[in-house]
């Protein structure tokens, strides 16, 4: 009872402090990446429907001095699509196809909309995507935005096949962007990383939706380049990939390649019916969906799974599939993660003579820092530097590391170092690192590898001058100059 009596006058100051407390918790609104590791708080989360609607945002967010980042389905690993304590600008319901010129073969769609959506537009009429991400759950600005690369030998990066753009300025005015109309703003956005306007809609080049048979060979690390110099002048090979095989010994991590070619082949024999099941594009169907999680989780934790890996994978050669397909790999097992453990990416462009030589560092910086590789992936990616922040100033190599981390400090440090060791190799390579991966890169080593950074941040401010758009990338370095 003297205890009640004493609690008695503090009983109403509790209940406002937890009634406070959950209206704060219910307020806070939090997002994340494919990382898991950049929880942030953010002002709102919108979805315009129109173009009125995202100007009326835009307007809002001016007079009240908030910060604007857009998003797509962030699978960028260091925050590139949102800011704290900013309105997020989600283009989901800008999704729509605008207008699609079967004879000229140009499509043009809202930024909104996803590969898998496109693809399944233009398969319809026998077309398919000339160049995108190896998987297709991308945004379609979110993948202009990081300028992306694909499979596609005879292709570079996503820009090459743009047309044009429409752009929504800091300042609500819409504006069209091609190689003749404000040219310079065409070369930032793509590739810009939403610093200097939102993506509304693009016009970009399609192809036939052809098929193609798969082979593979091995090939010996020392031999690639040379193997890919030959391959890039067959322009009958619509993709290919590398798979670099592991080994399980301790002193080595490499063994070879396995080099993955598909070839194109005529279809006029198919009938309709084959034709349908050759060009599937929604593959993530249970029970293959629950096999392939599997494979990831004994990926990260059994060495001999990984020595496996590749050689399993050569048992489809000989299969004939349609481009669609081939551009729709299954991919949800990427999205079951332990809880204390996160699967990241990372690519690194490098010229092909460069090769060997950062194979070679990759394989001592893995070991020394004891990373979990699960997965490497090579791709051929042609010259282009119309981006104004190209990775493919000469023709290139892309190498992707799938990697497993685990949620600590010791290990995001570990990660960091090692990080810094391959862009430090890729920058004596003449070759660059990939920016949509986490900011573990210097400032020096940012200005090294992308010498027109500090120009890319001027223009920033001129297109944007009170820095309305905004996200985690550009605020760590911008002050870079
Ligand atoms: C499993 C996995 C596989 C991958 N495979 C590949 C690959 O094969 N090839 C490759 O090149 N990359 C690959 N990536 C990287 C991927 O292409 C990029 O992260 C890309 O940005 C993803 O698109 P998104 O819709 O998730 O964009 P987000 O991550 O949401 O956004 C990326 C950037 O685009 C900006 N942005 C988004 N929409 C707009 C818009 N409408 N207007 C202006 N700016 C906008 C954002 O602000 C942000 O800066 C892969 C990543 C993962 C995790």
């Amino acid at each position: 009872m003297k205890f009640l009596k004493i609690l008695m006058p503090i009983i109403p100051f509790l209940v406002i402090g937890c009634a406070h407390k959950a209206h704060q918790n219910a307020k806070r609104i939090t997002i994340n990446d494919f990382s898991r590791l950049n929880e942030t708080v953010v002002h709102d989360i919108v979805e315009p429907a129109n173009y009125a609607s995202l100007s009326q945002y835009l307007q809002d967010a001016r007079t009240h001095g908030l910060k604007i980042a857009v998003a797509g389905v962030r699978h960028s690993q260091g925050g590139h699509a949102f800011y704290p304590h900013a309105r997020i600008i989600s283009l989901k319901k800008l999704n729509k196809i605008v207008e699609f010129d079967p004879l000229k073969k140009i499509i043009t769609v809202q930024a909104g909309i996803t590969w898998q959506e496109i693809q399944e537009y233009l398969n319809a009429s026998g077309h398919a995507v000339k160049i995108m991400q190896v998987a297709n759950v991308f945004t379609i600005g979110g993948a202009l935005s990081v300028n992306a690369n694909g499979i596609d030998p005879q292709n570079g990066p996503l820009i090459e096949s743009v047309v044009c753009l429409k752009i929504m300025l800091a300042d609500g005015t819409i504006v069209t962007a091609s190689r003749t109309e404000n040219s310079q703003l065409f070369s930032l956005v793509i590739g810009g990383y939403g610093l200097f306007g939102i993506i509304l809609e693009v016009s970009f080049q399609v192809v036939e939706n052809n098929f193609y048979q798969r082979e593979s060979c091995r090939v010996a690390i020392n031999d690639y380049a040379q193997f890919l110099r030959t391959m890039a002048q067959d322009r009958a090979i619509g993709f290919h990939f590398g798979m670099v095989n592991l080994t399980i010994s301790k002193e080595k991590i490499f063994s070879d390649i396995t080099a993955v070619c598909y070839r194109k082949i005529d279809a006029i024999k198919f009938t309709k019916n084959k034709i349908r099941s050759l060009t599937a594009i929604r593959r993530d169907r249970a029970p293959l969906k629950y096999i392939r999680q599997l494979g990831l989780a004994l990926l990260r934790k059994i060495p001999a799974f990984k020595a496996l890996h590749a050689p399993l994978d050569e048992s489809r050669d000989g299969d004939i599939r349609s481009r669609n397909f081939i551009m729709s790999p299954p991919v949800s097992q990427v999205y079951s993660k332990p809880k204390k453990e996160t699967d990241l990416l990372q690519e690194y462009f490098i010229p092909l003579d460069g090769f060997t030589k950062f194979m070679e560092k990759l394989d001592t910086a893995t070991r020394k820092y004891a990373i979990n590789l699960m997965h490497i992936e090579l791709r051929y990616i042609p010259k282009n530097s119309e981006s104004f922040l190209s990775y493919a100033r000469t023709d290139v190599i892309g190498i992707v590391i799938f990697f497993n981390q685990k949620i600590s400090s010791q290990a995001t440090y570990d990660v960091q170092q090692w990080t810094r060791a391959l862009i430090e190799c890729a920058y004596q390579l003449g070759g660059a690192y990939y920016l949509p991966i986490q900011l573990h890169a210097t400032c020096e080593q940012l200005s090294a590898i992308y010498p027109t950074i500090d120009t890319f941040f001027v223009m920033k401010k001129q297109y944007d001058p009170n820095e309305l758009f905004m996200n985690h990338f550009y605020e760590k370095y911008r002050d870079i100059n």
